[in-house]
This record gives structure tokens, C-alpha cells and sequence, in this order.
């Protein structure tokens, strides 16, 4: 699923792309992606109306369409944006541009979400959602996690919580300050606490320069597959030697998921 930095790298590249573009039509494919109104009303709102600015909350993109009006797109496990001059083998929904450009909507498995809403910050998932990791502070960062019980990996993807880190860059994090995934985040000391933050946000900057880790259907709005994959040190790494002492990385299942870690240098 695009995290943060793939999200952030989604966002920055439509700014330079289609900023103040007019969206001169609305190509409905596939109208289950579309969610609380019917793909003919979408259209019909969507028609004529201007990318204002694009905006990020977590891994959530929104586009501001001016007189109080945003488009939120939710990519989830399986969808990605893509800017061409033509409709796309998965596209949903299309947006043809005034300059004769399409920005493709895809989704393989039609798991993604694409809204209309009046005010962005009323919608539930981005009313609940945690503070940003990059504009936090380390010691707000700390205060949030020395007294959580929750293990620090499943609290780390917590979108409630924090708002924007996933599967990928909790466990490349916690790899990097040398924590256990499973920990009590209230049985972490501070310094470590510390670590793991410097770590975060060092790693979420690094994939964000690098146009994110394009696993599974993440790419860039050209196409391009993103540049952080050949940085990931414990991510889908299993059996394979730990970058710092050699020992066969693991896998195992820590709060549903598939945790990579390394059992000598994490402690
Ligand atoms: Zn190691």
C-alpha cells in the first residue's frame, strides 16, 4: 500500500503537473470506486471545475476543486494514479484536462476510494487520524508513545495514531533503531523512543527523495517505478543477510501482519 513517501511523491508531482488545470471531462469506467453519490452526479459536480492545490493527510491525497469542494482519494492496496495522454488498461475514472492530458484513476482490484465532499477535514478517516510524523517533533513523539501498552510496530501503523506510516517504513525504522517490533511501546526507554523517531523521519525524507518503494502497484504519475526499493534493509528481506552483522533476517506475524526484523540487532 503507497505510504507517506509515496503518497507525498504522488502529491508533489501533480503540483508541478496539473495544478490550475481545468478538468474539462470525467471518464466514469468503473463507478465502484466512487463512493456516496452515483458516477452520473460525480461527473456532473466534477465537470469544468479547477485543480486548485493537492494536499496530503497521511496516505491520503486530496484534491482542492475550489468553492469549498474536494476531490479525497484513497489509494489503498491496490490503486495509483497515472498522468498519459490516454485511458488506461485498469483506469476507473479518468480526468481529461485542459491540456490534453488524462490523470487515470487505475485500481487492479477496486479496493481504492474516490469522494466529493464539501470539507475534507469532516470526513471521519481524516478526522480521526493522528498528526503527521514529519511535523511532529521528537519530544511530542515521545510524549504520544512512552505510555502506549500497544506493541510499537502495530502502534507505529496505527492511522489513528500516526497518521501516513505503514508496513514498509514501521519495520525499516524500527530495523534501523535496533527495537524489537513486538516491544510495548510504554517498555521502550526513551533514548530508544529517541532513536526510532530520528530513524522515522530520516527514512520517511530518504523515500520521499527517492519517489518512494514502488512494491506492489505504486508507481510515479508517469509510470516510473519508484527509487527506494534497493534501500530497504529489512523489508521482504527474509533469509537474506542483515546488512549490519550478517545474521539471516526473519519473518514473523506481529498484529496480523508480516514483520521483517533482524533477531541480533534488534533488541
Ligand atoms: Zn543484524
Amino acid at each position: 500500500m503507497p505510504e507517506l513517501p509515496e503518497v507525498e511523491t504522488i502529491r508533489l508531482q501533480l503540483r508541478r503537473s496539473v495544478l490550475n488545470k481545468k478538468i474539462k471531462d470525467v471518464i466514469v469506467k468503473d463507478a465502484r470506486v466512487i463512493k456516496g453519490i452515483s458516477g452520473s452526479a460525480f461527473k456532473t459536480k466534477v465537470k469544468n471545475k479547477t485543480i486548485k492545490d493537492v494536499i496530503r493527510r497521511g496516505k491520503v491525497l486530496i484534491l482542492e476543486l475550489g468553492s469549498s469542494l474536494y476531490l479525497v482519494i484513497h489509494l489503498r492496496i491496490s490503486g495509483w494514479l497515472r498522468l498519459n495522454k490516454g485511458i488506461e488498461k485498469f483506469c476507473r475514472v479518468g480526468f481529461v484536462l485542459n491540456n490534453g492530458r488524462i490523470l487515470n484513476f487505475c485500481d487492479s482490484r477496486v479496493l481504492g476510494e474516490i469522494k466529493l465532499i464539501g470539507d475534507y477535514e469532516k470526513l471521519p478517516i481524516i478526522k480521526s487520524m493522528g498528526p503527521e510524523p514529519l511535523g511532529l517533533g521528537k519530544a511530542k513523539f515521545i510524549k504520544l508513545f512512552e505510555k502506549k501498552t500497544t506493541k510499537i510496530k502495530p502502534l507505529l501503523m496505527d492511522q489513528n495514531f500516526l497518521a501516513g506510516v505503514g508496513n514498509i517504513y514501521a519495520q525499516e525504522a524500527l530495523f534501523c533503531a535496533g527495537v524489537k517490533p513486538e516491544r510495548k511501546s510504554n517498555e521502550i526507554d526513551k533514548k530508544e523512543l529517541e532513536k526510532i523517531y530520528t530513524c522515522l523521519i530520516s527514512i520517511l525524507r530518504k523515500a520521499i527523495s527517492k519517489k518512494g518503494a514502488s512494491v506492489d502497484t505504486y508507481r510515479q504519475i508517469d509510470g516510473d517505478e519508484g527509487e527506494y526499493i534497493p534501500l530497504l534493509k529489512v523489508y521482504q528481506r527474509q533469509a537474506k543477510p542483515c546488512f549490519k552483522c550478517k545474521s539471516p533476517i526473519r519473518r514473523k506475524s506481529i498484529g496480523g501482519r508480516g514483520t521483517y526484523f533482524c533477531p541480533r540487532c534488534q533488541k
